[in-house]
């Protein structure tokens, strides 16, 4: 018997003794898919039009996949429009100059604002929206009086003058949508208009929510209209709360147990929070430095909670702070040189999610082992793989992996637990077999 053999018998006779007491079988689902150290979605908001002439090429040649969150009412073919749904604006207009502006008649003026039939009203809607998100509740019933009286001394141009953000949004078409989904990217919904949701009524506010939706359902399907962006980043309740209603998954607030929510404006140091994840939201502006850019995608790739969510708007002089897309392609470039999962919001949020409520289930019999993967979500929206990390015996030199009709070889690798395959597991769908490939007996 030579040296060699001896070794062999020893560590097939470890071996033994690890799959009778120790790990083999246990099997645990990555913090993020293919086991990477972290997690980063490129979202644009507007549809600005370079956004996809300049920087989706970019990301294609790449194969990096981009959330797009789009205006739809200005893609030609939706069906809905902005518009007022409300009493006649005449009896409105009429009502302000004996009512002043109030809690309760605020929300129908500031929704009718954009729609009075003048050029210019809209920015008051605007405003207002702004000192609403803010807690300013007076200065917005102010602005609102102040659009009104002007309007009563007849101080606006007859038209329609529709937002920046729907203006530099113009040139994409649903035929144009629809091909870069089929290249990967997500499309998702930032309204019909573009207004400031928290200063528009009920009625108003869930026409812009649902009927965005329901252009996106009918012109890209179902699996669109799962992540949505109230426009102007808005975190106010009130808006959430109708807001989740039609959408599993916003960008502007994701209250769950298990996630650390930090929005653009925040200043705090991801890398302090102990939950199992971290969103850590950035918009890179025109005078945000490289570095300083890079340097996110470093603390993401150096912790393992963290999910980056980088917010882009203009690109190459159209859209607001419009970032060059040199300076995108470096940077996309610099991101794929890291051990770190580039994916949509959707796909992320599926995935935490998935996770967070998924139960494994191993049994081992002949050696074979036998992996039920489930959890209990709804099934026809969460059905992205997981990657599972399964310990196996340490002489399965080589690993059939089969779920269903898909059957992988893999190699084992090695950590301080024993030897252990990843591995892409659908939930919910055929339990997975994993076994030693016959080849590989000597
Ligand atoms: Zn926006």
């Amino acid at each position: 018997m030579n040296a060699l053999r001896i070794l062999k018998q020893t560590s097939f006779a470890s071996a033994l003794l690890f799959w009778a007491v120790y790990v083999h079988g246990q099997t645990t689902i990555s913090k993020w898919q293919d086991d990477k150290k972290g997690a980063v979605s490129i979202t644009y908001d507007d549809g600005s039009i370079n956004q996809f002439r300049k920087a989706l090429p970019i990301m294609n040649r790449m194969s990096i996949p981009a959330t797009f969150f789009i205006i739809t009412g200005q893609i030609p073919g939706s069906q809905y429009q902005g518009r007022f749904i409300g009493r006649p604006v005449k009896t409105v207009i009429e009502e302000t100059a004996s009512i002043p502006t109030n809690k309760d008649n605020f929300y129908e003026r500031s929704s009718a604002a954009g729609f009075l039939g003048f050029r210019g009203t809209l920015d008051y809607h605007t405003n207002a929206g702004a000192h609403i998100d803010a807690g300013r509740n007076e200065e917005a019933y102010k602005t609102i009086d102040e659009l009104y009286k002007k309007v009563r001394n007849g101080e606006f141009a007859a038209g329609n003058k529709t937002n920046n953000e729907v203006d530099e949004a113009r040139g994409v078409t649903w035929d144009d949508i629809r091909s870069y989904a089929a290249q990967g990217h997500e499309f998702a919904s930032h309204t019909v208009t573009h207004p400031r949701l928290a200063a528009l009524d009920e009625v108003n506010m869930m026409y812009e929510l649902e009927k965005s939706k329901e252009d996106i359902r009918k012109q890209l399907g179902p699996r669109y209209t799962f992540s949505a962006e109230g426009p102007y980043g808005t975190e106010n309740e009130r808006v959430m709360e109708y807001a989740y209603k039609v959408y599993p998954a916003l960008r502007n607030r994701m209250p769950e147990p298990f996630l650390e929510e930090l929005n653009r404006s925040s200043r705090k140091n991801p890398g302090s929070y102990t939950k199992e994840y971290v969103q850590w939201q950035r918009g890179a502006t025109t005078k945000t430095p490289m570095p300083l850019m890079k340097s996110w995608i470093d603390t993401t790739a150096v912790k393992d909670n963290i999910w980056l969510v980088l917010v882009v708007h203009g690109v190459d002089g159209i859209g607001w702070e419009a970032l060059t897309s040199k300076a995108l392609d470096e940077y996309f470039q610099y991101m794929k040189g890291k051990d770190l999962w580039i994916a949509t919001f959707a796909d992320v949020t599926k995935y935490i999610r998935q996770r967070m409520n998924a139960s494994i289930k191993t049994t081992e019999k002949k050696n074979k082992l036998t992996v039920n993967l489930v959890h209990n979500l709804d099934k026809s929206m969460y059905d992205l793989p997981l990657t599972l990390k399964t310990y196996v015996p340490s002489i399965w030199e080589e690993i059939k992996v089969k779920q269903g009709k898909e059957t992988k070889s893999l190699r084992p690798q090695q950590d301080a637990g024993g030897s252990f395959v990843l591995y892409q597991a659908i939930p919910n769908s055929a339990q997975l077999a994993l076994s030693q490939s016959k080849h590989s007996f000597q």
